[in-house]
């Protein structure tokens, strides 16, 4: 498993070193507007925690952060008015598409 890099682009919009358009934020979870969008809702959400991947997450996150991820998720869904019918993916490792380490689901949809 790959070492989490602090470095990492979503670890400073985190810290507020690097912008990103907001679109829900609560203790353990932060959404944005993806930079370069596949669909017209496409956001991306990370827990604040320190993850490199899904599999990190999935076996490192305490139950209450992993529950209040996915509620998250669905959440905002339903705040961006797709709540009806969205996709969720996580990219894992260099081999599935994985470009930025710190852990993030796409999340999208057709407004
Ligand atoms: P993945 O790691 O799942 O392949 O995808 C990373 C995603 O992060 C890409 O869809 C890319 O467009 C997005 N991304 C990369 N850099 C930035 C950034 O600085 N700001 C935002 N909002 N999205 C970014």
């Amino acid at each position: 498993m790959t070492v989490y890099d602090r470095n990492n682009i979503f670890a400073k919009i985190l810290r507020g070193e690097a912008p990103c358009t907001k679109v829900y934020e609560d203790e353990h979870v932060l959404a944005f507007n993806d930079i370069n969008p596949k669909a017209p809702v496409h956001v991306l959400v990370i827990p604040k925690g320190e993850y490199v991947s899904i599999v990190d997450f999935t076996a490192k996150a305490s139950a209450e952060a992993i529950a209040a991820f996915w509620r998250a998720v669905t959440k905002i869904a339903d705040q961006l008015g797709v709540g009806s019918g969205f996709r969720v993916v996580s990219n894992h490792g260099p081999n599935g598409g994985q470009l930025v380490f710190h852990f993030h689901v796409h999340v999208t949809g057709r407004r």
